[in-house]
């Protein structure tokens, strides 16, 4: 089965092709395949690999922890929102987010350099005619002289660690399937089941705001005796979990939404549960509208 034999040697390979890319800075110093000052080639290659062989040990200890996130169940069972959100985060949003740190570096590299070089062409008079005044200048210039160094070093290792993670990160992915026996035909044919949500709101008499916040709860349709997993409070207007603040007076207790970016738009909510309370009545009123929705949705004989 030569498309199996293809298969197999991608899988071992992933994770080796980052491990050669991240010595790949040793090897382009040979190459020449990108520009550089001459006078600092030799540290900035010795280093880039250095951290990015660093970084892939790193990820490589780390493989449990991504493993779980991009397969929490057997294929075909259900997940939370949670769950997805993180095998998205892990499987999908990471590596696609360390690739196009290697681009963005690449392209941060090259327009320093470019600048660098104008920067030293503009201080000796000299006018940049064609490759070879270029050269003089990457090949004279010693490291005290050289402008936009740190940029130059940063956007450098920026981008083979971009560039070598992104790929152990997909090889770690394929060798936990491999490893946990997870063929790419389950995936296909049993592919993972969002949980059934329902939304709730808890009675509240003290609540001074005319939203009410609100809970979900999740339950596993695929289940005989499907639990309620409670999730919240959560503010209407953001969808964001609350935050317990604190006691501010008999029965009232204050819950905030906040905003990670801007901190000034936070806003409050004085509701008369604290977080053990609200968490309780979540988890009674949960279970009393999952059983009346399983009541319900199953025949009657
Ligand atoms: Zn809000």
């Amino acid at each position: 089965m030569p498309v199996k034999k293809f298969a197999a040697f991608f899988k071992a390979y992933g994770i080796a092709l980052g491990v050669i890319l991240a010595a790949m800075p040793l090897a382009t110093k040979a190459g020449g395949l990108l520009p550089g000052y001459q006078t600092m080639k030799d540290t900035l290659t010795f280093s880039t690999s250095l951290i990015s062989l660093l970084a892939i040990a790193v990820l490589f200890g780390y493989r449990r922890q991504i493993g779980q996130a991009v397969f929490p169940v057997v294929p075909g069972k259900s997940i939370s929102r949670e769950q997805l959100r993180r095998r998205t985060n892990y499987g999908t949003v990471t590596p696609i987010m360390l690739g196009s740190l290697a681009i963005l570096g690449l392209i941060a590299y090259l327009t320093f350099l470019n600048l660098s070089i104008a920067n030293v062409a503009e201080g000796q008079r000299q006018l940049i005619a064609g490759k070879q005044d270029m050269d003089m200048i990457l090949f004279n210039t010693p490291l005290v002289a050289i402008p936009f160094l740190a940029p130059i070093c940063l956007s450098y290792a920026m981008m083979f660690f971009g560039a070598a993670t992104a790929f152990v990160w997909y090889g770690l992915i394929e060798y936990v399937q491999a490893e946990i026996r997870i063929s790419d035909e389950d995936l296909i044919a049993k592919p993972y089941v969002l949980m059934n949500r329902h939304d709730f709101k808890l009675d509240d008499d003290s609540t001074m705001t005319d939203s009410i916040p609100f809970f979900y709860f999740e339950w596993d349709s695929q289940l005989e005796g499907p639990i309620a997993h409670v999730s919240g409070p959560l503010c209407e207007t953001h969808n964001r979990k609350l935050q317990y603040k604190g006691k501010r007076g008999i029965g009232k207790h204050e819950w905030a939404c906040i905003d990670p970016d801007k901190k000034k738009k936070n806003h409050i909510f004085i509701l008369s549960y604290d977080t053990v309370i609200i968490r309780q009545m979540a988890k009674a009123k949960a279970s009393t509208l999952l059983q009346a929705e399983i009541d319900g949705s199953l025949p009657s004989i």
